[in-house]
């Protein structure tokens, strides 16, 4: 069975639903394949304070939910499936979902990123066992318990605030002794009377297992001095950044050293003339719902012109 489209729009986060706004308020009638987390990284976000509009804050989830149907509103089409192959040597490009194949004239890449994790041997032994990459998920179960949250950007302090609400105790570390993460963010963790800081830390090893209780310590080696410390804990969250989703489009699209889509200029307009990026997966710098969603009205509004330039 094969479809054909005007727009094929792969990912559902604030740039995939804003892109799908605006190519079906231009008639475009575009298909959004949500992915395996819908609504992008959002859902598992806490309240959103900072994107204009809302003076008293928002949900992520509820948030998503909102620009969904603002889509559908205009009838895009949204389905909660998975792309799992795509060929975009030739147009229309081909998008397939199984053995399902969706023909596409223009195709916005919209699949943005995933939280990096240490790559220590025990992690994804014990990941949902005390080892975490989502506060938001996970820190309801850590109710009166001691926590870690590794990192020092801006995730990092979010997620050790938030924590804080559940947590008896969180131990912030981080490898170096000033944090990246902007002064806002990082006063208000220090003043928080339940946060200590360990600097020039890293975590080594985690310790435990999952059929015995999960995780009940992390080693802590310091980097000045080498010394090695075990640290009992019972939850340890990985707070270190994140990884483009751009596995699918590997050898089709130029990317960068770390695997975000390269696009063009002040455009949306990757190597593949008809295909378009926008989001986390093209933008590994500022990395906010109302940057994505602005990259998604403009990846949207290139798809348009480039579909009437073809016309012409
Ligand atoms: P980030 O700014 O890249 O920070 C990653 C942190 O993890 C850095 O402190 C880094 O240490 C540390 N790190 C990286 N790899 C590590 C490893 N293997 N072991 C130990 N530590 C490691 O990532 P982010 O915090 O996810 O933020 C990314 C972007 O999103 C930023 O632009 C940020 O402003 C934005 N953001 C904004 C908000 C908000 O405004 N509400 C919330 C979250 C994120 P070094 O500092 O030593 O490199």
């Amino acid at each position: 069975m094969s479809e054909s489209r005007n727009v094929v729009i792969i990912g559902s986060g604030p740039a995939g639903l804003t892109a799908a706004i605006y190519a079906a308020r231009a008639s475009l009638k575009p298909l959004v394949f949500e992915g395996a987390q819908p609504g992008g990284q959002l859902m598992i976000t806490n309240e959103v304070e900072n994107y204009p509009g809302f003076p008293d804050g928002v949900m992520g989830p509820e948030m998503m939910d909102m620009f969904r149907q603002q889509a559908q509103r205009f009838d895009a089409e949204t389905k909660f499936q998975h792309v799992s192959k795509v060929d975009f040597s030739s147009r229309p490009f081909q998008i397939w979902v199984g053995d399902e194949i969706t023909h596409a004239d223009t195709v916005i890449i919209s699949t943005g990123a995933t939280a990096s994790l240490l790559g220590l041997e025990n992690e994804s032994k014990l990941m949902g066992h005390g080892v975490s990459a989502c506060a938001t998920c996970d820190g309801f179960f850590f109710k009166d318990r001691e926590v870690v949250v590794v990192g020092g950007g801006d995730s990092a302090m979010e997620e050790a605030n938030f924590l804080t609400k559940f947590a008896s105790k969180v131990t912030l570390v981080h490898r170096r002794e000033e944090f990246r993460a902007s002064k806002i963010m990082v006063d208000r963790i220090l003043k928080n009377p339940k946060v200590d800081v360990r600097w020039n830390t890293i975590i080594t090893d985690l310790l435990g297992e999952p059929a015995n209780g999960g995780l009940n310590a992390v080693e802590f080696t310091d980097v000045n001095s080498g010394k090695v410390e075990k640290f009992p804990t019972d939850g340890a969250f990985m707070a270190i950044g994140h990884k483009p989703n751009t596995e699918l489009f590997k050898g089709q699209l130029e990317m960068d050293h770390k695997g975000y889509i390269i696009t063009e200029g002040n455009s949306s307009r990757t190597s593949v003339p008809g295909v378009f990026a926008c989001g986390d997966v093209q933008d590994s710098t500022y990395r906010q719902a109302i940057t994505a969603a602005g990259s998604g009205c403009k990846a949207a509004l290139d798809a348009e012109k480039f579909l009437e330039d073809a016309a012409h």
